[in-house]
């Protein structure tokens, strides 16, 4: 046996090896575990990078095609270390944050201000002080009353001749994806952002009145509109709806007051695979697609192009992290079919990976300490958890003699893993450990019962 790529929906560098462990970028799985201990999350940094530069290129191709430019901002809260913000820094990516934290962390791995986005929904006095402060270069602002808060932290902030606050104004377009479709409605039911949809009695959208709110002041500068459709997106149709929704909404804006915005922002949700046979959104299709949904959109309404911005995540980071547990019980269980699963318990479990049991995502899974001869059987990975939901990944082959002690990894795991991470019942995160060109190095280090302990401040 030679060494051989696992293939989607693992990183490029994971590689079967001769004797039958796995490699990533070069490091056994054996010897990450020795070094690092199990659960540990591994990231490829060459794989990440590779993806981030994918990702720019195909935009800046695509963009420059159709005669304008755009901004490639990685939307940190899928997986922020400062390692993390560093590479796609370097790459020439943006950063967005979502939170104090994150901006926090962007800031410390040393991304410019100019070069980072605040987002949320019900950002705190302190946070957008703090925005303020790094001087971000936009601040998305998301209700009216965010607008005419903004507008008083800065006039307290800087003084009535101070430079005004860049704000993009987030709407809510009326498409939703995510998997495989995307729905497009003209009312929205959800908490983020203002509506396209008339007002009550017909009268200006929550949207628009937002943007001529942003324009009232002279506190901030109105930079342009953002939309964020969805996440795990794999039909891009839902992308040129919502340019062509957002660029109509740019031109009611010009009719009304003659200003013309510069930019506009289509948000991330860039799908990918997960499991073997899934089809991930290809960059160069994509960006094609959306540079001439903009450019069509334009030119129907007779406006000029404006530049463009993407918020990618999950798709930079999701493939190249994988997690690697360590095998403990297992137990076959017989189904009320005769068929029968063998449940496979793993060191960690939902406090690591949230979302199988938030939203039934499904992962794949491997043992990658060893190959086997003995037939595959059907099996159901699970946590250490007292929850039987506790399920990290819901139906896979894995060997029939699979054991205590296997190494199992699960992929895909890059993205929403760590940072959706908790301490249900008082684990310790796993860290994150990078590995590069051979070599591994820990980005963020595993929890102890000591940091559980220094939080637990009383002792009566
Ligand atoms: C979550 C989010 C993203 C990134 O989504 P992915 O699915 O990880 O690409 C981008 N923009 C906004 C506003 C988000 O909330």
């Amino acid at each position: 046996m030679t060494a051989e790529p696992l293939g989607v929906p693992w990183s490029s560098g994971v590689v079967r090896g001769a004797d039958g462990a796995v490699r990533v970028a070069g490091v056994d799985v054996r010897d990450l575990a020795a070094t690092h201990g199990t659960p540990a999350y591994v990231v490829d940094e060459a794989d990440v990078r590779a993806r981030a530069r994918a990702y720019r290129t195909a935009f800046e191709t695509a963009c420059a095609q159709v005669g304008t430019g755009v901004d490639v901002y990685y939307a940190g809260k899928a997986l922020l270390t400062r390692a993390v913000a560093r590479w796609v820094h370097d790459e020439g990516l943006r950063v967005d944050t979502a939170s104090g934290g994150e901006l926090a962390v962007a800031l410390a791995a040393g991304v410019p201000g100019a070069h980072l986005g605040l987002h949320g929904n019900n950002k705190s006095d302190d946070e957008l002080r703090a925005a303020l402060d790094a001087g971000v270069g936009r601040i998305i602002v998301d209700s009216l009353v965010e607008v005419d808060r903004l507008a008083a932290l800065v006039r307290e902030h800087r003084g009535p001749a101070g430079a005004p606050a860049p704000v993009m104004v987030r709407v809510t377009t009326g498409v939703h994806a995510g998997g495989h479709e995307f729905i497009s409605t003209a009312h929205e039911d959800q908490k983020f952002g203002l509506s396209l949809a008339a007002g009550p009695d017909g009268g200006d959208s929550p949207a628009l009145a937002a943007l001529l709110r942003v324009l009232d002041h002279p506190e901030l500068h109105l930079l342009g509109i953002h939309s964020h459709i969805g996440s795990q997106i794999l039909d891009p149709s839902g992308f040129a709806v919502a340019a062509h929704r957002v660029l109509a909404l740019r031109a009611a804006l010009r009719e009304r007051t003659g200003v013309l915005v510069d930019e506009v922002d289509l948000g991330g949700g860039y799908g990918i695979a997960y499991l073997p046979h899934e089809v991930p959104l290809d960059p160069d299709r994509i960006a094609k697609e959306v540079a001439q949904a903009v450019a069509d959109a334009a030119r129907e309404l007779g406006t000029p192009l404006p530049r463009l911005s993407i918020e990618p995540g999950r798709a930079i980071v999701g493939p190249p992290g994988l997690t690697l547990y360590t095998v403990g019980t297992v137990k076959p269980v017989r189904l009320d079919d005769g068929r029968v699963r063998t449940y496979v318990s793993v060191d960690g479990g939902m406090s690591d990976n949230i979302r199988p049991a938030l939203y039934g995502a499904q992962y794949h899974a491997a043992i990658v300490s060893r190959v086997s001869d003995v037939a595959p059987v059907l099996a159901r990975v699970v946590g250490k958890h007292c929850e039987s939901g506790d399920i990290v990944v819901h139906e896979v082959q894995l060997p029939g003699d699979v054991r205590a002690g296997d190494l199992l990894a699960v992929a895909a795991t890059g993205a929403y893993g760590r940072s959706m991470a908790s301490n249900y019942n008082l684990l310790t995160r796993p860290p994150v450990v990078a590995v590069t060109a051979g070599e591994s190095r820990v980005l963020v280090r595993r929890e102890t019962v000591e940091d559980l302990l220094a939080l637990d401040v009383a002792a009566t």
